[in-house]
């Protein structure tokens, strides 16, 4: 056994925390220090009180077929607080009113046109009957999802079903996000298919097979809020958690590295033998500049999308929006979705009716500038009217602002993270991690969290 260590950790969200969990379970004896420029630790992760219930203001909910999440969360002792949601049928708003989103589509793109009629035009639904008739498909590299959609299954698909629902996990944009990167197991069967119907039929029966076909559901949360998490990794971690101290410069020594940290006039020096990055990518553009300058070009091609959240409860009244609305750009509407989630969690069913939505996609982010009232008045009178509410006056908001809250994936995004991530592990002792990287949602950055362990030890 190697003589104990010390590893620090830069950034105190799930990524940081789950590895300082992970590296605990496997080196008991080292030291873990996580460095947080905020004041407090989770990152995206964050939690409020509303109308009595712990309510999450960052993911509400996680995927349960990347099992990570799920998994850590029982290795936390907390299998007991995990939930499956009441009901998961959503809806899309579109400009000719509300739709039931169409079941069988891989993030959007259907795998036949069967269950489409009524959710797009005729001439929508013959057109996606019409890609059997187009040649193969032959991609060379990366392309954008909109662009590829749009040639072979038309417009529709795009602006009605596919932006709705990617616009829900990246808050970005078809036309620019990378295929490869937010769809990896439908751009994987595409060669072999030669359609896109093709390769989202391949890809979704590939996912039914390799679950074994066991239908459970498909999301979980966490009782007292998926941001009751952090807390509970810093304690079983027994890491040291130092808030308000940022990680400005790292640069490598003879047996190890150094990092200079904490108020950038008066820095305090912090050595370490191994060291994990967690910050979003511009940070980590900045620390990574001196120990792995190739990382940083890529780096700093990974933008994000800025956004806000309000969380909304209103007298109980009847509601019939399943777990909530998705709305998509052609609306014109200032929200991009609507969380029921006093009906999608039984576990906050009650005497109000919680409801969270968000505003702000990437570039298009000018109604951020509202300030904090005017933002709330409009998104309360948005959700009411999308709602059909009787009762419109809230008993109680909260807004949450997210500047920088998720990275976009852009054509290209794959090259640039197989850049960054030869340029680091060029680096002996030093890994990077995040939801920047291989995956937005908090199951994917605890894989990169532990993956990025793995590559340290
Ligand atoms: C509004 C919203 C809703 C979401 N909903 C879902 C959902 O329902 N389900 C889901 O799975 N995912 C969801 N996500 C995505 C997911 O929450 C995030 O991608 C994930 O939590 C990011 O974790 P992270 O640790 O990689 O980064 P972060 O949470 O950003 O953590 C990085 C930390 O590093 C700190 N930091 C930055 N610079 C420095 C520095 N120089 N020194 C020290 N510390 C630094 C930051 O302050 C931050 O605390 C949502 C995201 C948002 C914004």
């Amino acid at each position: 056994m190697t003589p104990p260590r010390r590893l620090v950790v830069v950034g105190a969200g799930i990524t940081g925390l789950a590895a300082a969990f992970e590296w605990r379970r496997r080196r008991p004896d080292d030291e873990i220090v996580v460095l947080e420029a905020g004041d407090r630790i989770g990152g995206k992760l964050h939690r409020v009180e509303l109308a009595g219930h712990w309510y999450d203001t960052g993911p509400e909910a996680v995927l349960a077929r990347v099992p990570e999440a799920v998994r850590l969360i029982e290795d936390l002792g907390l299998a007991d607080r995990l939930v499956a949601p009441a009901t998961t049928q959503a809806s899309v708003v579109l400009p000719d009113g509300r739709h039931p989103l169409p079941a069988g589509t891989v993030l959007g793109v259907p795998a036949s046109a069967d269950g489409l009629d009524g959710f797009l035009s005729p001439d929508g639904v013959a057109r996606v009957r019409a890609e059997a008739a187009l040649p193969p498909l032959r991609l060379d590299g990366d392309v954008a999802v909109g662009g590829l959609l749009r040639e072979r299954l038309g417009d529709e698909v795009v602006d009605r079903l596919v932006e709705p629902l990617l616009g829900g996990v990246y808050a970005g944009r078809a036309d620019e996000l990378s295929l490869a990167a937010t769809m990896p197991a439908l751009a994987a069967h595409l060669p072999g298919a030669g359609s896109v119907l093709g390769a989202a039929a391949a890809s979704r029966d590939a996912g039914a097979r390799s679950r074994g076909d066991v239908d459970g559901p498909v999301f979980a949360t966490v009782r007292d809020g998926i941001g009751a998490l952090p807390e509970a990794l810093v304690a079983a971690s027994g890491a040291l958690v130092r808030l308000r101290t940022p990680a400005h410069g790292l640069r490598r020594t003879a047996t190890g590295f150094e990092l200079s940290i904490g108020p950038a006039a008066v820095p305090e020096l912090l050595t370490a033998d191994v060291v994990l990055v967690t910050a979003p990518a511009a940070k980590a553009a900045r620390l990574l500049a001196e120990v792995a300058p190739a990382a940083v070009g890529p780096l700093q091609g990974i933008p994000y999308a800025s956004m806000a959240v309000v969380a909304m409860a209103f007298p109980a009244q009847d509601v019939a929006a399943g777990s909530g609305l998705l709305v998509p750009p052609v609306t014109g509407r200032l929200v991009k979705g609507v969380t029921v989630s006093s009906a999608k969690w039984a576990h906050l069913a009650g005497d109000a009716l919680l409801v969270r939505s968000s505003v702000g996609r990437f570039r298009d982010e000018s109604q951020l500038q509202r300030s904090d009232d005017d933002l709330t008045a409009a998104v309360v009178a948005d959700v009411a009217d999308l709602l059909g509410l009787a009762q419109r006056e809230p008993l109680e908001t909260r807004l949450v602002r997210w500047g920088g809250g998720l990275p976009q994936y852009l054509v290209g995004h794959p090259a640039r993270v197989a850049a960054i991530r030869a340029a680091v592990a060029g680096v002996p002792g030093l890994a990077i991690a995040g939801a920047a990287f291989e995956g937005v949602g908090v199951p994917a950055c605890i894989r990169d969290a532990y993956r990025a362990v793995d590559s340290l030890l």
